[in-house]
């Protein structure tokens, strides 16, 4: 026998080290509830993952198996299953976080010590940390090489489930818990359905013609154009080579822009892995900054302002309607989370990790790699940031990717009768011209022009020009 542990891998088809491992023997599986995970976590995460588990729950015992729910801290809980099943190995695929390096690193140690083989499997990424280097062998910090090299390497085939014969004939009396017994709220927004199912239908839907105008829709919010499998991709409730070659099978006999559209789309993948490699080299980066800077950046204090943003009421509409998506969906689309990330910091001027913590509980998808990826770039502190002096607007940003303010209009209701024009011109229009378009509707917290002057001087301090 022998025990897999299921973590971010919440499915059974192209899982790496549940058919390739080199440990044999049937496959008890087993997920892990870890109140030191939890803690990290807010409730649209769980509650996608607890549909997630339903879901495998169901895929092992249509295979005569089961999994096994456990509470506990896994360096206690696998040695105890390996006795109880009388199993002579653990796998489970890699995950690259500090935290969770930490947390394996004890469970090996536990494991280790109680004479019990483990394996650890290559399975979130196609490429792992460290795969792709730089010529002298250093990681990258800078993506388009990093890129290139990601596009051109060979990636391992999609795999398929495991045989019946190789899972063991277990089952367990031990109900998932629901959110509430697991101490959270049922989340504001709706969570959309996590079976592997649900995530081949997205992808089915999206490689059969979005794929092949990502390139010229992916900036516009309100067009919808993205995959939206990034909450699947956090908890592998699809394998990243089965995503990655559907989008092969997309690109075959393609050429011109539907096919540079379909790289677009992978270059997103890399991306992924790239933020992937830059949290395993410097897990430090989830609290500091990537990049240093001569002295500390003077980020400022403003509860009230930081509280507006979170409401979706600074009174910049394409920033409201992208925290206001946040609350709804616990989602939001990639332009505007540029646009909000550079609103807090570079308008509020507050701090990023105000930000990312923001996003950590209220986002499904959130993934520390990405996450800290996006708001490092965002705040200008990361690794291929944003220059400091580049600094998004967010009128021209509404201006140029939602032109007839529809994506404003769908989440902010307020706006909803209102010209387009003096939606994006929000910050421009006089008092009784706001009050009369759109009463409710807060004014600008913030002068833009000023505050863009402040945030050049914050930076140009810190760099020690100023
Ligand atoms: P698609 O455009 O369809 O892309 C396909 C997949 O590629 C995504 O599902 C994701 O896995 C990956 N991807 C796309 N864009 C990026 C990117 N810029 N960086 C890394 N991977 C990318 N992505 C997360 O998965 N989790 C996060 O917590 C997260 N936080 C972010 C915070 C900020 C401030 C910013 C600017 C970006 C963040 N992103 C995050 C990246 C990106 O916004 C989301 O991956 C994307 O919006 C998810 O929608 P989608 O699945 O439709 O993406």
């Amino acid at each position: 026998m022998r025990i897999h542990w299921h973590r971010r891998d919440l499915r059974v088809a192209d899982n790496l080290p549940l058919v390739e491992a080199d440990a044999d023997g049937p496959v008890v599986p087993v997920f892990v509830f870890d109140r030191d995970v939890l803690g990290q976590a807010g409730p649209p995460r769980v509650a996608f993952m607890l549909d997630a588990l339903e879901s495998l729950r169901e895929a092992y015992r249509s295979r005569g198996s089961d999994l096994l729910i456990r509470e506990g801290d896994p360096h206690e809980m696998l040695p105890e299953l390996a006795e109880q099943f009388d199993a002579d190995a653990v796998t489970w695929g890699r995950d690259y976080s500090g935290l969770a390096r930490e947390r394996d690193t004890d469970v090996r140690q536990a494991l280790d010590a109680a004479g019990v083989a483990r394996e650890a499997v290559h399975d979130a990424v196609c490429h792992e940390p460290g795969a792709i280097r730089t010529n002298d062998g250093d990681p990258y910090s800078v993506f388009t090489y990093f890129g290139r090299k990601w596009h051109d390497r060979e990636k391992h085939p999609a795999v398929d489930p495991p045989d019946r014969e190789r899972l063991a004939d277990v089952s367990d009396g031990e109900p998932i818990p629901t959110l509430e017994e697991l101490g959270f709220e049922e989340p504001e927004a709706e969570i959309p359905p996590a079976s592997t199912a649900a995530a081949r239908e997205r992808l089915e839907r999206f490689c059969e013609e979005d794929i092949y105008r990502y390139g010229e829709r992916r900036d516009y919010p309100a067009d919808d154009g993205t995959s939206r499998l990034s909450a699947h991709l956090k908890f592998g409730t699809i394998g990243i080579r089965e995503v990655y070659e559907a989008t092969e099978a997309a690109k075959r006999g393609v050429d011109g822009d539907r096919r540079e559209s379909v790289e677009e789309f992978q270059d997103q993948l890399a991306w992924r892995e790239f933020y992937t490699q830059v949290l395993y080299f410097n897990p430090g980066v989830v609290t500091e900054n990537y990049k240093d800077y001569e002295r500390e950046i003077a980020w400022r204090e403003d509860e009230a302002a930081v509280q507006a943003w979170k409401d979706g009421r600074t009174g910049y509409p394409i920033v409201d309607a992208g925290m206001r998506q946040l609350r709804e969906e616990a989602y939001m689309h990639n332009r505007v989370r540029m646009i909000v990330a550079s609103f807090l910091t570079k308008d509020l001027l507050v701090d990023w990790r105000v930000g990312y913590e923001w996003f950590r509980r209220k986002l499904v998808d959130h993934d520390t790699a990405n996450d800290n990826g996006g708001w490092q770039w965002a705040a200008s502190t990361g690794t291929d940031a944003q220059p400091y002096f580049r600094i998004f607007n967010p009128m021209t940003q509404g201006e140029r990717y939602d032109p007839d303010a529809e994506y404003v209009k769908r989440y902010v209701p307020e706006l909803r009768g209102v010209d387009p024009e003096i939606i994006h011109g929000w910050h421009e229009a006089s008092l009784t011209q706001r009050r009369n378009a759109a009463p409710e509707y807060p004014d600008p917290i913030v002068d833009h022009s000023e505050r863009r002057e402040a945030a050049i001087e914050m930076f140009e301090t810190a760099r020690g020009a100023a």
